[in-house]
């Protein structure tokens, strides 16, 4: 790790340090403060967190930072602060609530900014950098590696708040993707860890695409994966601040379907089922999903399914399967 990156990491431990202390104790941050009190999280859980909030003023932090010696261009380089034309420099996540993003071992390597508001964009985010690439980090992972150990099981989410509710509402096995997908890099680090995966994304149309990739991804390494559904167009943590953790836990992880049944509907989408054409081509494409199984049970619990939806007879899909199957085992 080069001498800069260091700097840069100590900058973040620092600036996670002062942003939770704003959100506490400065009139500046009240505002804030009783924006996370009113979303339902307690003050423990803001302090575990870390969550902050920066002043929307331009300097403050620019003057914080060159106090402690460290060089404004290198804040710039580090997505801390940014720049214009004039040389001026500003805090980039000014006005904003701020939550820390920590690698495995708990340092702080980027933040992501909240607008109080409906200002946009919703979140921002540090920039990639030699200390934090998006497709590496897992949201959390540092403090919910040993439950995941235990359980030998993780559930996905996509938002940084809806792992912090969950932890919250007991519920301490699960880290965030962070936006929408999951990478193989991820995937295979989880794989390590679990034996199953519940994927809990959001159930908006970017949501729904996100978990057909992450399950896809997650199921090639072998893990057992689930795919959660939320009802009434609400999020996970919209779900748990309005029923609590106890009917999250048996009401959406508990009834999980398999990534196959949940590919099975996604893929619908592709197809008119009233069209005899796209009948066809769809019982093709979900043998192809079918074929990839590893386990004969689970490929003739599958095949029952679709034989019985488009009244089909067994021994025909298990032709085509054992067909699919010789042309690319
Ligand atoms: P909130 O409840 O505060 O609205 P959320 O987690 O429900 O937050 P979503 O819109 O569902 O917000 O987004 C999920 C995740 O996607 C966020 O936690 C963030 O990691 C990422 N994200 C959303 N919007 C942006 C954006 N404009 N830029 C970068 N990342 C974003
Ligand atoms: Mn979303
Ligand atoms: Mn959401
Ligand atoms: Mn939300």
């Amino acid at each position: 790790r080069s001498e800069e990156s260091q700097i840069v990491l100590e900058a973040h431990q620092w600036l996670a340090k002062l942003y939770h202390h704003l959100l506490r104790n400065s009139k500046e941050g009240k505002e804030a403060f009783q924006y996370l009190l009113d979303r339902g999280f307690s003050e423990e859980t803001i302090k575990k967190y870390q969550i902050g909030f920066s002043p929307n003023s331009k300097d403050f932090v620019v003057t914080f930072l060159e106090k402690k010696g460290f060089h404004p261009q290198t804040m710039v380089k580090a997505g801390l602060l940014s720049t214009n034309d004039q040389g001026d420099y500003a805090d980039r996540f000014r006005g904003r609530v701020i939550f820390p993003l920590r690698n495995h071992l708990g340092k702080t390597v980027a933040f992501a900014g909240r607008a109080l508001g409906k200002q946009e964009p919703k979140y921002l985010n540090s920039p990639e950098t030699e200390l934090f690439q998006k497709g590496k980090l897992l949201y959390n992972f540092d403090l919910a590696r040993s439950a995941i150990r235990k359980q030998k099981r993780v559930i996905l989410f996509e938002g940084y708040v809806d792992v912090i509710s969950a932890d919250q509402a007991g519920v301490h096995n699960a880290v965030g993707t962070m936006g929408t997908s999951i990478s193989s890099t991820q995937a295979n680090l989880l794989k390590r860890y679990v034996d199953q995966v519940i994927i809990c994304y959001d159930g908006d149309k970017p949501g729904v695409e996100a978990a057909a990739k992450a399950g896809q991804l997650m199921k090639e390494t072998g893990c057992q994966t689930f795919v959660a559904r939320i009802p009434d167009g609400l999020d996970p943590d919209d779900f748990i601040q309005k029923h609590g953790g106890d009917r999250f836990q048996k009401e959406v992880i508990d009834t999980s379907e398999t990534y196959m049944t949940f590919l099975m509907s996604f893929l619908k989408r592709d197809y008119n089922l009233q069209i005899e054409g796209d009948r066809i081509a769809y019982i093709e494409k979900v043998l192809q999903e079918v074929a990839k199984l590893d386990r004969a049970v689970e490929r003739e619990h599958y095949l029952n399914e679709i034989a019985k939806e488009f009244e089909m007879s067994l021994d025909t899909l298990k032709e085509e399967v054992q067909s699919i199957q010789r042309v690319s085992p």
